[in-house]
């Protein structure tokens, strides 16, 4: 089988800074993998490697099959990938519905399924994106990225200060997505959700892989090891 997204011994730099030295992922269609691994150790570049807004300078990036490891950042988000940013970006002066529907390209997510999957959000369908709160822009950040009919949803730290009662709204969508079917990467500090939705976990230290296997083969030796303080 092919998988959705293959990535193998992908390697990155800022200027002369090389922060990816031997970077391997594999996601199957349908699976949600967690990309783990503590502050600084590479998650969020090789998010933008895999959304080309950071050029590999070597090693392979395919999507469903196509080498897209030199694909333009647009290119590639036409080919199905959509990203939820760290730091839950949105069009600021721009209403809820305004910032959803400059998302929106066909396919079976609209408006109203995304109003179906974050309620709080059909309440606020009017309001301007600034005046949200985090975790009402979160949800938006996330609607966003559904509207654009994504095969692959990358969520990079999308629970990251958000109150707690927030965080298991937002958990609960994610786990909803799954459900649906839909594929997803995410990043995220919390072992005890993701847990609850990843099918595989890859932990990448000094942006290597160094760790890749079923969520149940995560030991608390080995988050010990990779993920502790
Ligand atoms: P965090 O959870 O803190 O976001 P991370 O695992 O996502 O951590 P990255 O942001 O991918 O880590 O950072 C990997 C390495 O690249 C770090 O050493 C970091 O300092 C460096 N780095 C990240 N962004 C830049 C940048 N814009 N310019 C230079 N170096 C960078």
């Amino acid at each position: 089988m092919t998988a959705l997204l293959q990535i193998d011994r992908l390697t990155a730099s800022y200027g002369s800074v090389q922060a990816l030295f031997d970077l391997s992922l594999t996601l199957e269609e349908g699976q949600v993998v967690a990309l783990m691994g503590r502050n600084g150790m590479g998650k969020t570049t090789t998010i933008r490697c895999i959304t080309r807004l950071l050029p590999a300078t070597g090693g392979s990036l395919r999507l469903a099959g196509q080498d897209v490891t030199r694909l333009s950042a647009p290119r590639v988000a036409q080919l199905g990938v959509g990203l939820v940013p760290e730091g839950r970006r949105c069009f600021a002066p721009l209403t809820v519905a305004e910032n959803l529907l400059v998302a929106a390209r066909p396919g079976p997510w609209d408006t109203a399924r995304v109003c179906a999957l974050f309620p709080r959000l059909a309440e606020r369908m009017t309001q301007v994106a600034r005046t949200l709160s985090g975790g009402e822009q979160q949800m938006l950040a996330i609607g966003r990225a559904l509207m654009t009919n994504p095969r692959l949803l990358i969520l990079d730290e999308a629970t990251e200060g958000l109150a707690p009662v927030v965080r298991q709204e937002i958990w609960r969508g994610v786990r909803q997505l799954k459900a649906d079917g839909l594929s997803i990467l995410l990043v995220d500090k919390s072992l005890k959700e993701i847990a609850t939705v990843a099918d595989s976990a890859v932990i990448v230290e000094r942006g290597a892989t160094v760790w890749t296997g079923g969520i149940d083969g995560l030991t608390p030796e080995l988050t010990d090891r990779y993920l502790g303080v």
